[in-house]
C-alpha cells in the first residue's frame, strides 16, 4: 500500500552527520524523517577512530591553519555535550579516552618544542611526564616525548546508539531511494518503495552515497572526492590503551591508534594515519607486516604475540578539492530546496548543523509540519568493525 508522509525536512542518510542534524532540528520544533538505506553509522562514521580532533593534527608542520582554528572549538562542545550542559544530552555515551596524546618516539619533537610550548598551542598541547605518561609509555625503555592534546576519543558506536534514541520516531529504514524533480529542477519529493515523501526541504548526508542521489536528481554540482584509507586492525586480550598520534618526518601523523573494546572481551588497536594512507593499494598480508614491523620499532615492549590481524579498505567522502586535499571544514551548499552536506570530520558534524540551521534561517524555512506518525519500519545501528573484521 503506497504512503505519502509530508514533513519539514527530509534527511537522506544516517550517519553521524544525518542523526546529529536530525537531533538539532528535532530540538529546534521542525518535524523530520531521516531515511536510510542500510544501517544507522555503517557508513564512514562506524568506521573512523572516533578523535573529537580540535586541530592540532593539522599543525604538526608547525604553525596554526584555518582548518585548525575552525575545528578549535569542537572538543568543547562534545564535552559539554558528554557532560549534560550541550545542545544534545550525550550522557550515556562512552568516553574511551578524556585525551588524545601526540609521541615521538626520539628526539624528533626537539624542533617543534617550541612551537608546541608557544602561546598559540597554550592549553590545546602539555607536555607530560612521568606518572602523568599514559600506561603504555611507562615502560623504562621508551625513550621519547608525550604531549597531550585538548582533545577526547569517544566510543563511536555509543554516540549512534545515542543519537538513534534522540530520534525518536523520526528514522525510516529506506528501499533505494529515487528522487523526482519538478521542472525547475527543485526536489518534488523522495520515492523509497510505496512510500512518498514531501518536503520544505530535502537534506543529502549521505556521505559517499550523496554522489549517487545527484545523479538521479540531475545535478553535478558540488563535486565529490574520496580519499582512499586501509587501516590495520590489532585484536588482544591484553593490549594496553593507546590513544596517540605518532610523530613522523613529515606534517601528517606516522601513526594513529585507537583502542577500542570488542564484543568477545578483548581490545583492538586500531590503526591510521601515514601507515593507512601509505597501504592503500597494498595486499592486506603486507600492510600487515608493515604494521607489525611499525609497532616492533615504535613499542617492542608490548607484547602482540598472540594478537590477531586484519585490514579495513574504507574511503573518506568530501567535496572536491584541487589536489585531493583536506577541506577545512564542515560542508554545505544549497542547491535549489535541498542542501548537499559532508561534515569532513566526525568531530565536525555540530558545526554541519550550525551550518544547515543558519542556511534553513536565511531562506526563512520555519517549522510548519506536524511530526508524521507511521509505523515504517526503523533501521538498525551497524555493527562495530572490531567485531566484523576478524
Ligand atoms: P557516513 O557515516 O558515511 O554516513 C552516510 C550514511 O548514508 C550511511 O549510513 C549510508 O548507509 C547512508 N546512505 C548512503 N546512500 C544513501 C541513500 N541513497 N539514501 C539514504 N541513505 C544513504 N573524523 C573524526 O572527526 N575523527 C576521527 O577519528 C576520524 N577517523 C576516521 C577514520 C577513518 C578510517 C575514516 C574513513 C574517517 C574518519 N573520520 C574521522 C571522518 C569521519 O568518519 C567522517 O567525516 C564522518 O563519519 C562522515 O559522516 P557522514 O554522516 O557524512 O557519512
Amino acid at each position: 500500500m503506497s504512503t505519502t508522509l509530508e514533513t519539514d525536512i527530509c534527511i537522506l542518510g544516517g550517519g553521524i552527520a544525518g542523526l546529529w542534524l536530525n537531533a538539532r532540528l528535532r530540538q529546534q520544533g521542525f518535524s523530520t524523517l531521516l531515511l536510510e538505506t542500510a544501517t544507522l553509522g555503517g557508513g564512514q562514521s562506524i568506521k573512523s577512530q572516533g578523535i573529537i580532533h580540535g586541530g592540532t593534527k593539522y599543525a604538526l608542520h608547525g604553525k596554526l591553519t584555518t582548518a585548525a582554528e575552525a575545528i578549535a572549538a569542537m572538543p568543547g562542545r562534545w564535552r559539554d555535550c558528554l557532560e549534560g550542559n550541550g545542545e544534545l544530552d550525550l550522557t550515556p555515551v562512552r568516553l574511551l579516552s578524556p585525551f588524545h596524546y601526540l609521541w615521538s618516539p626520539g628526539g624528533l619533537v626537539s624542533n617543534m618544542a617550541g612551537f608546541f610550548a608557544s602561546k598559540a598551542l597554550r592549553g590545546r598541547v602539555d607536555a607530560v611526564k612521568g606518572e602523568a605518561l599514559p600506561a603504555v609509555f611507562q615502560s623504562p625503555r621508551f625513550k621519547g616525548k608525550v604531549y597531550r592534546l585538548a582533545e577526547l576519543v569517544l566510543d563511536v558506536p555509543s554516540v549512534i546508539e545515542r543519537l538513534t534514541e534522540l530520534a525518536g520516531h523520526s528514522l525510516v529504514a529506506a528501499e533505494p531511494i529515487s528522487i523526482e524533480r519538478d521542472d525547475n529542477n527543485q526536489i518534488a519529493c523522495v520515492r523509497s518503495g510505496d512510500l512518498t515523501i514531501k518536503a520544505q526541504r530535502y537534506v543529502l548526508t549521505s556521505g559517499e552515497g550523496n554522489q549517487a542521489l545527484q545523479a538521479d536528481w540531475g545535478v553535478e554540482q558540488p563535486a565529490m572526492q574520496r580519499r582512499p584509507l586501509q587501516m590495520v586492525l590489532v585484536k588482544g586480550p591484553q593490549l594496553p590503551g593507546l590513544y596517540a598520534h605518532c610523530l613522523g618526518s613529515s606534517p601528517k601523523p606516522r601513526l594513529t591508534v585507537t583502542t577500542h573494546p570488542t564484543a568477545d572481551g578483548q581490545w583492538c588497536w586500531y590503526l591510521g594515519g601515514e601507515l593507512a594512507e601509505q597501504g592503500v593499494d597494498l595486499p592486506a598480508a603486507e600492510l600487515i607486516a608493515r604494521a607489525r614491523k611499525e609497532l616492533g620499532e615504535l613499542l617492542p615492549w608490548v607484547d602482540l604475540d598472540d594478537s590477531q590481524w586484519a585490514t579495513l579498505k574504507v574511503n573518506r567522502a568530501e567535496p572536491a578539492q584541487s589536489g585531493l586535499v583536506r577541506p577545512d571544514s564542515a560542508y554545505v551548499q544549497g542547491v535549489h530546496n535541498a542542501l548537499v552536506c559532508w561534515p569532513t570530520k566526525l568531530a565536525l558534524s555540530p558545526h554541519l548543523s550550525d551550518l544547515v540551521l543558519e542556511q534553513l534561517q536565511q531562506a526563512g524555512v520555519t517549522p510548519r509540519t506536524a511530526q508524521p506518525v507511521h509505523a515504517l519500519p526503523q533501521p538498525t545501528a551497524a555493527t562495530p568493525i572490531w567485531d566484523t573484521c576478524f
